[in-house]
């Protein structure tokens, strides 16, 4: 297959694209039209670089592939969460969610095809990793979502959440390259303040954003601030231990100045105790942050239920006495399989 030689136009930079032309004797310029077809006006064929001659479009058409993503399936729920399963250029799949509230709309966009991880209370931790995505990958998700956004809500995206398939801080660099393009002026030019990365808490890489000055938010996957309690839903807690998040989150907010918000689901018989909430109380101490308790979305057998409405007030009682926020979130698009943990390429 002749395609399969050709490269990935999108794995190059800007300058990579300048010289491109340079060395065919063609001005550099050209290069940075390519790169504003490929980023800002989302082109997915050179047919489409309308201010190309049409030489130029074949010489790229013969030396590169632009590869893209592709919607294969819409659902739409009740609640009007929009669940798009995307369709790769090897024929993976990974899914992205829109959440619209009435004054916005937000992208829930996946990181990687599975997870490494392994929660046992999510369904995507099932499917295993099978690859990081490409920034242009994680790029496309969004700009279908802002285009869908503008079809049926009459606005642009609002806000991104990475909390969609895969643990993004496994796939860093790509990560940050591609919310370099999100937020570039070369790109949609969205504030970075709008974006959060949700990660279960790995360590090295929460003190490696620190120090590379991001201004996104942080999310912190917690459910349990009790070691043993947490290395019994999150095995890889083991390795990666409370004491070390702590650690960097402290770090983290020291470089950053940027609050934390931790995710919590409040489950019968694991984390329902008194105790449960002091140890939580007690890391939010750590560094300035704020709670979001969220709905549990089962994926199977019962091994896991949401605790009852008395434990979520003494959770929110609790941490309200202690001059912590806390917000309590229900979950969206339950029917089409779109909530958190939900995301396992079903249908
Ligand atoms: N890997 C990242 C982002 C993906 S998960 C992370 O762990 O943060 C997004 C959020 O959904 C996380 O807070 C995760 O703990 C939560 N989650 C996973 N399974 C869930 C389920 N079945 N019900 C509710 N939330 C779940």
């Amino acid at each position: 297959m002749e395609s399969v030689a050709k490269k990935d136009i999108r794995a190059l930079n800007r300058e990579d694209l300048r010289s491109f032309f340079l060395d065919r004797g063609d001005q550099a310029y050209r290069g940075d039209q390519v790169y504003e077809w490929l980023w800002k006006k989302g082109a997915h064929s050179f047919s489409d670089m309308t201010n190309l001659s049409k030489n130029t479009r074949a010489v790229l058409e013969e030396e590169f592939v632009i590869n893209h993503i592709e919607v294969d399936r819409m659902q739409r729920s009740q609640d009007g969460t929009i669940k798009n399963a995307v369709r790769l250029h090897d024929g993976l799949v990974v899914e992205s969610v829109l959440i619209p509230t009435p004054k916005r709309t937000t992208a829930c966009v996946s990181s990687q095809v599975g997870c490494s991880l392994d929660c046992k209370f999510c369904a995507t931790a099932r499917l295993k990793r099978m690859r990081n995505l490409n920034p242009d990958e994680i790029y496309d998700q969004v700009v279908a979502i802002d285009r869908q956004s503008r079809l049926y809500y009459n606005r642009p995206l609002s806000n991104i959440v990475f909390m969609g398939m895969g643990e993004p801080l496994m796939n860093y660099n790509n990560l940050l390259k591609a919310i370099d393009k999100i937020t570039g002026d070369e790109g949609l030019g969205m504030s970075p303040k709008r974006i959060t990365v949700s990660t279960s808490g790995v360590p090295k890489m929460i003190r490696k954003l620190a120090d590379d000055r991001v201004k996104f938010k942080l999310a912190v996957s917690l459910h349990s601030a009790v070691e043993e309690t947490r290395t019994s839903i999150m095995p890889f807690n083991a390795t990666f231990t409370l004491a070390e998040l702590r650690e960097s989150l402290i770090y983290w907010y020291q470089k950053t100045k940027s609050k934390i918000t931790y995710e919590y689901v409040v489950w019968e018989g694991i984390n329902d105790k008194r105790e449960d909430v002091e140890a939580l109380v007690d890391f939010c101490r750590f560094a300035p942050s704020k709670v979001n308790l969220i709905e549990y979305n089962p994926i199977d057998d019962g091994a896991f239920q949401q605790a009852g409405e008395d434990v979520i007030s003494m959770y929110v009682d609790t941490l309200e006495a202690n001059g912590i926020t806390v917000t309590v979130r229900r979950s969206r698009g339950k029917d089409i399989d779109a909530a958190c943990g939900q995301l396992a390429n079903k249908s």
